[in-house]
C-alpha cells in the first residue's frame, strides 16, 4: 500500500509544473516501481561487465534465472541492469576496464534500472596493501554514483568475504534483492556477505513455514512488515499496545496473524510472545523489533521522561525481548533478529539526541549479537530507514517535512513497504551469510554515510 503523492509531487509531475520546476532547478521525484509493478527479479537486458571467472559465474547464474544476459552493450538500445564484477582486483588500476565500460553504457540505463557491483570485502589484515586499496575504492564508486542516478535507477554493491563463492546462496539472494523492484528505496549502499548461507528458496515464498514476530505491528512500517512477511509465506505474531487493539486485530484478521497486546517494555512481553508461538505449535524463527517512538527536544530542554522512554522502547526492549525469548526455549535454531534503526542513529539529527542515541545503540547491538548468534546459525541485522511516509513523520512541521523528503538522491520519502522488503530479505533463510549489517533504506540520504 503506497501513500498518495504529496501536493509538491502532484505539482512538479504535472506537465506545466514540471517545466517550471526544471527552470527553477527544483527536485522532481521519479516514480519508483515496486514489487507489484515489476514482479520479475531482473530487469532485462542485463549487462555483466568484467573479465574475471566471477563474471562468467554470475552470467551463467542469470541465464538460470531466465534473464537476457549480455556481455557488451554496443548492440543494445537500452539496458535494464548492469552488474560490474570487481572481484579479482589486485590494484586500484584494475577497476578501469569494467568501470569504464559501465560508464559508457550508463546513458542507456532504463528508468528504474539497476547497477550492482560485486567485489571482495576489504580486510585490514590481509597484507596485500594495493589490493585492499582497490577493494576499499569500490565503496567510493558506489556511493558517488548513487548520487548521479536518474529516473529511479539505483546503484548498490555486494562485498563477498574471501573464500565465499560468488554463487553462494547469500550472495545470489543479495543480488536478486538489489536487482529487483523490492530494493526501490535502497541506493548507494554496500552489503557484506560473510558466509555462504544455506541453500533455500529465494523470491516470492522465501519465508514459507517460518514463524516471525513483529513489534509495533498495528500501523505504519510495522503493519507493512507484517503484510510483507505474510505475503512471503510466514506465520506472523503481531504485537502492539493496548491503545492500538482495533487496528491490530483488523491487521491480524487480514493476514491471518496472531495478535498480541503488549507493551514491549513490560516484563511480560517476552513471555506473551513465546506463549503465542507455542500456541501455534511452532518455534519462533525470528523477531523484528520495529516498535519505536520519538520524543524530540533540543538537548538543553531534555527531560528525564523524554530521554528514558525513548531509550526504553527503541533499544532497551530490543535487548530484553531477544534475551528473554532466547532464554524461554521458544526460539528455533538459526534465530533471526532484525532491529529497526534509523539514519538519525548514523548521521545524528538536531533535536533527536535521545532518538539517535537509541538507534545508534541498535546498530552496535546487532553487530555484537551477530557474533553470538552465528555459532547457532542465527543472524542479527538492522535496517535503518531514512524519511518514510508514516504517522511518525506526519508529526514533523510541514515545511521541514517537505525539505526532509527531498534530502536524498531519489528526491522523495520512502514507503513503509520499502522498509518491509529489506526486513523480509534479511529474514529469509538464504540470508544466513549476512550478519551484523545495517542496511539503509533511505534513498541515499544526503547526510551520513
Ligand atoms: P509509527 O509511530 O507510525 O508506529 C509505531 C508503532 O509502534 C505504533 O503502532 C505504536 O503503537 C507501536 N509502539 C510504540 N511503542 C510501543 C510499545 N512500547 N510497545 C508496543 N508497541 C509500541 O512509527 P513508524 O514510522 O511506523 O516507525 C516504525 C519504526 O521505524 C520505529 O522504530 C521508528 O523509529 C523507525 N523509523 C521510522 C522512520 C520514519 O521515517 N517513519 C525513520 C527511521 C526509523
Amino acid at each position: 500500500m503506497t501513500t498518495a503523492p504529496t501536493r509538491y509531487e502532484q505539482l512538479v509531475t504535472h506537465p506545466v509544473g514540471k517545466k517550471l520546476a526544471k527552470q527553477l532547478g527544483l527536485p522532481i521525484p521519479p516514480r519508483l516501481s515496486r514489487r507489484d509493478d515489476r514482479p520479475r527479479a531482473v530487469l532485462d537486458p542485463v549487462l555483466v561487465l568484467g573479465d574475471s571467472d566471477g563474471a562468467d559465474l554470475i552470467a551463467t547464474q542469470l541465464l538460470d534465472w531466465e534473464a537476457d544476459v549480455r556481455r557488451r552493450h554496443a548492440e543494445l538500445q537500452r539496458v535494464g541492469s548492469i552488474i560490474i564484477l570487481l572481484d579479482a582486483l589486485e590494484h586500484p588500476r584494475d577497476m578501469s576496464p569494467a568501470v569504464l565500460a559501465a560508464a559508457e553504457a550508463l546513458k542507456k540505463l532504463a528508468p528504474g534500472g539497476r547497477i550492482v557491483t560485486v567485489s571482495r570485502t576489504p580486510s585490514a589484515t590481509s597484507g596485500a596493501l594495493a589490493a585492499e586499496a582497490a577493494r576499499g575504492g569500490v565503496e567510493g564508486l558506489v556511493r558517488s554514483l548513487g548520487h548521479e542516478m536518474r529516473g529511479g535507477a539505483t546503484v548498490n554493491g555486494i562485498r563477498v568475504a574471501d573464500g565465499v563463492s560468488l554463487t553462494a546462496p547469500s550472495v545470489l539472494h543479495a543480488l536478486r534483492f538489489l536487482l529487483s523492484a523490492r530494493s526501490a528505496f535502497v541506493n548507494g549502499q554496500l552489503l557484506d556477505v560473510a558466509a555462504p548461507g544455506p541453500a533455500s528458496p529465494m523470491g516470492e515464498r522465501a519465508l514459507d513455514g517460518l514463524t516471525l514476530c513483529v513489534t509495533g505491528a498495528a500501523r505504519g512500517i510495522g503493519a507493512a512488515i507484517s503484510r510483507t512477511l505474510a505475503a512471503d509465506g510466514a506465520r506472523v505474531i503481531a504485537v502492539d499496545m493496548m491503545g492500538q487493539g482495533v487496528e491490530l486485530s483488523r491487521l491480524a484478521t487480514e493476514i491471518n496473524a496472531v495478535p498480541v497486546i503488549a507493551d514491549v517494555t513490560s516484563a511480560h512481553a517476552g513471555e506473551a510472545i513465546a506463549d503465542a508461538a507455542r500456541a501455534k505449535g511452532h518455534g519462533l524463527d525470528g523477531i523484528v523489533h520495529n516498535a519505536g517512538i520519538t520524543r524530540d527536544k533540543m538537548f538543553a530542554n531534555m527531560t528525564p521522561d523524554r530521554w528514558d522512554s525513548v531509550i526504553a522502547v527503541n533499544i532497551g526492549a530490543q535487548i530484553s525481548l531477544t534475551e528473554s525469548l532466547r532464554a524461554s526455549g521458544a526460539t528455533s535454531d538459526a534465530f533471526r533478529h532484525v532491529g529497526i534503526a534509523s539514519t538519525s542513529g548514523i548521521a545524528g539529527n538536531r533535536g533527536q539526541t535521545n532518538y539517535a542515541a537509541s538507534k545508534a545503540g541498535v546498530i552496535t547491538y546487532v553487530d555484537s549479537l551477530a557474533h553470538e548468534l552465528a555459532s547457532e546459525g542465527g543472524t542479527a541485522n538492522a535496517v535503518a530507514p531514512g524519511f518514510i511516509e508514516t504517522d511518525m513523520t506526519a508529526k514533523i512541521p510541514p515545511l521541514r517535512r517537505e525539505f526532509a523528503r527531498r534530502m536524498n538522491s531519489l528526491r522523495q520519502g520512502g514507503q513503509p513497504q520499502d522498509v518491509a522488503e529489506a526486513v523480509a530479505f534479511l529474514l529469509a533463510p538464504a540470508a544466513g551469510g549476512i550478519h551484523g549489517q545495517t542496511l539503509r533504506v533511505c534513498g541515499q540520504n544526503l547526510v551520513g554515510r
